[in-house]
């Protein structure tokens, strides 16, 4: 379940009848505050029964065990674990989440994780091999996403995902331009189908972050943008594609348009880094999105998405050294040295750098054209048995991560059909509408067959039952209508308690 939906379920049980503004005025009043809080605990332990389904059969820890578990027994319980959970995905009902899954690649990747597991590349003198894989790293991904063979202008690092990726970017915007122009109130324009890790780096980094609205093609809106800059703003993104519609912006005028002005421009490719430059070469029709465009000066591409490393790595490139050295720290009065680090971390994972490489040399150029091209078939297959079905239609003009919504039937309800039959799919909003990210998991025998027989039964189903409301249905109809935000934002906050309390 995702925890979206989660959160939705839990405000969906408040009373249906009370409005927000009745809401508003007695929120505060002593009684309805504890009977609110009253109602949440009640949910709360509700959602702990989902949340933690090893209780009982797997041994919880709150303290040291006195005396340490035999190693063979640690081993049986993680196979137990894995079993359980890895059902959820390898048969290719998971949106997203797992983007290769071979047995025998991830066999392969564990492997050299094994050699490597003491590796960090805080300590470049013990492990030089860990700046070797980083490097080349930074430098097949750069070559990739059109960096000039003929000048090394192009460069980066290696970051933990690319949530990380896109932070280090914000934050080395935001003093790039405080150094340079002395701007002291910076602001970032960001279509509002951006990945949320962008409101993350405005509130982490005190930029002022401002949405642009994205058109009937969900594509970022260039006027928009344009009247949205002021003397004030660091940088302009644009994603490859974004995530809710899997659609590209027009990368070309917002980068441009950033190029005149004298800002940065960053292109999301955290989801497409490894998909677009291939489906390039085979022959879809796609406006560039990288470094070939003058005005692009960073961009995000994760290599633990459609790089098939494993979770846990992503790569941030910079137009130029002197943009990425505002990334940087270095400390020289430390009594604990001289100190420097490239990203926030301060010791990392060498062997996950290792397996990113090993996973991006053996995959290789073939590898991932080939990848793509299944994956693009695959979605191909999927678009047109969407279209047939005369009660869905697909947002915007995607290419793998494909959205569709409806205007006579609750998308919602039609999801919760699909989770009966086992499928995990992501519940989107404003608009309502259901995604699937394609992913190789999808591209074997039958599954894309499988998807849109059940879509069709699906919504079958939801037209001859629609009252019937199933799960998660009545949680978006109810988040939909409800701007209870503080109380969302309390709940959420609660949920992270909850993952972290023990059985
Ligand atoms: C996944 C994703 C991100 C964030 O990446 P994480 O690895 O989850 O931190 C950013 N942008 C887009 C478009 C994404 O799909």
């Amino acid at each position: 379940m995702d925890i979206q939906l989660i959160l939705d379920k839990y405000i969906s049980r408040l009373p249906r009848a009370i409005s927000t503004r009745l809401f508003n005025a007695v929120k505060d009043i002593p009684f309805v505050k504890k009977a609110i809080a009253r109602e949440l605990d009640a949910m709360m332990a509700e959602l702990e029964g989902s949340l933690k389904p090893y209780k009982g059969t797997i041994p919880g820890f709150a303290s040291l065990p006195a005396k340490g578990l035999a190693k063979t027994d640690v081993l049986s319980m993680m196979e137990d674990i894995h079993e359980q959970e890895a059902a959820k995905w390898e048969d290719g009902y998971v949106s997203g989440a797992v983007y290769h899954g071979d047995p025998a690649h991830i066999e392969f990747l564990n492997k050299i994780y094994g050699y490597n597991s003491q590796s960090n590349p805080l300590h470049s003198d013990i492990w030089p091999s860990a700046t070797k894989f980083e490097s080349e790293i930074v430098s097949m991904t750069a070559d990739m996403l059109g960096a000039d063979k003929t000048d090394d202008d192009i460069c980066g690092v290696v970051s933990s995902g690319g949530t990380e990726s896109i932070l280090l970017a914000m934050k080395t915007y935001r003093d790039r331009a405080k150094k340079e122009k002395n701007i002291t109130a910076p602001e970032m324009i960001v279509p509002k189908t951006a990945h949320a890790a962008f409101d993350k780096a405005a509130q982490y980094f005190n930029i002022k972050i401002i949405h642009i609205p994205v058109g009937p093609d969900f594509r970022a809106d260039v006027k928009a943008t344009k009247k949205a800059v002021t003397k004030n703003t660091i940088v302009i993104v644009g994603s490859s594609p974004c995530f809710p519609h899997g659609v590209i912006d027009p990368i070309e005028e917002l980068s441009e348009l950033a190029r005149k002005k004298g800002i940065g421009f960053h292109t999301d490719a955290c989801l497409g880094g490894f998909v677009v430059p291939w489906a390039e070469k085979l022959g879809y029709d796609i406006p560039p999105v990288d470094f070939r465009l003058p005005g692009v000066t960073s961009i995000s591409a994760d290599t633990h998405k459609y790089g098939y490393a494993a979770k846990g790595t992503s790569v941030i490139l910079y137009r130029g050294t002197e943009l990425r050295r505002y990334q940087y720290f270095t400390i020289t009065d430390w009594p604990g040295g001289l100190y420097f680090s490239p990203t926030f971390a301060g010791s990392r994972p060498g062997a996950l750098s290792a397996a990113c490489w090993a996973a991006m040399v053996s995959v290789g150029a073939e590898g991932y054209l080939d990848a793509t091209r299944k994956i693009l078939e695959t979605a191909s297959v999927i678009k047109d048995g969407i279209s047939e079905i005369a009660e869905l239609k697909i947002l915007g003009d995607p290419l793998w991560v494909i959205a569709f919504a409806s205007d006579e039937l609750n998308i919602y309800q039609v999801m919760d059909q699909m989770g009966q039959k086992g499928w995990s799919l992501n519940g989107l909003h404003k608009p309502a509408c259901v995604h699937i990210c394609v992913t190789l998991r999808h591209t074997r025998n039958g599954v894309a067959d499988r998807f849109i027989e059940d879509l069709k039964a699906s919504v079958a189903f939801v037209k001859a039952h629609p009252d019937e409301k199933g799960e998660m249905a009545p949680v978006y109809g109810m988040a939909a209508t409800i701007p209870f935000r503080g109380l969302v934002e309390d709940m959420m906050e609660k949920y992270i308690d909850l993952l972290y309390k023990v059985e």
